[in-house]
């Protein structure tokens, strides 16, 4: 990739991919065409489990497909049609890497867009059971209502997780003309014991 400081999702994939080579437990929270997944799968070694979830059972389906065609059907990744919130509390803890990539299937209807207090309760479940040194990725696309609101909300919780616990940045970039999509990056930190974030 020659360009892979172009856009929050060309970054995400490089800032995950050393922790994705390591990780035993990882999930993709919306996995739409099955990029994400696709790239997770790849990068996770051979006894690592991936889950895939998406609210469209047409996402499964294209993810599934995706990651035949790409040769990956031999890892371990589990597809779940659902409300990711509820998936997620059904996965154990520790797990090592979660990623969101929010907003609407590009080719699929645009209305079915993640929903801004879901995504914060899934954000706070991420949170409770993401490991030590786990990160948690999340894309956000301001360019719409709906995104804009949704990046909004989440910037101003992310604000209020303490320090001690959590180290979160973001990335975007400067000089597009458009709303482009933001990346925040989330990483646990280490030994110190945290209350649950409520
Ligand atoms: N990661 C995907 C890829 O690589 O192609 C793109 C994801 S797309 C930007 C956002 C996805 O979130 C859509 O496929 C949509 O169906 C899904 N979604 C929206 N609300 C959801 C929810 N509550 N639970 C799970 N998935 C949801």
């Amino acid at each position: 990739d020659m360009y892979p400081f172009r856009n929050a999702v060309t970054v995400s994939h490089m800032m995950t991919e050393p922790y994705a080579r390591q990780a035993h437990v990882l999930v993709d929270m919306t996995c739409g065409n099955g990029h994400d997944t696709a790239f997770l799968a790849r990068t996770m070694p051979d006894d690592a489990v991936l889950y895939a979830f998406d609210i469209q059972p047409c996402a499964i389906e294209r993810t599934r497909q995706r990651l035949q065609d790409e040769g990956l059907g031999d890892k371990d990744v589990r597809c779940r049609c659902g409300s990711h919130e509820q998936l997620l509390a059904d996965v154990q803890s520790d797990i090592d890497i979660i990623v969101f990539n929010l907003g609407y299937l590009p080719s699929g209807d645009h209305k079915i867009h993640t929903n801004c207090e879901i995504t914060l309760k899934a954000i706070k479940i991420g949170l409770n059971k993401i490991a030590i040194n786990g990160i948690i990725m999340i894309t956000a696309y301001p360019g719409t209502e709906a995104g804009a609101c949704e990046e909004q909300a989440l910037r101003s919780f992310l604000q209020t997780i303490p320090q001690q616990d959590f180290h979160i940045s973001s990335w975007q970039p400067v000089n597009e003309v458009h709303c482009p999509p933001v990346l925040y990056i989330v990483q646990k930190r280490g030994k110190r014991h945290y209350e649950e974030i409520p």
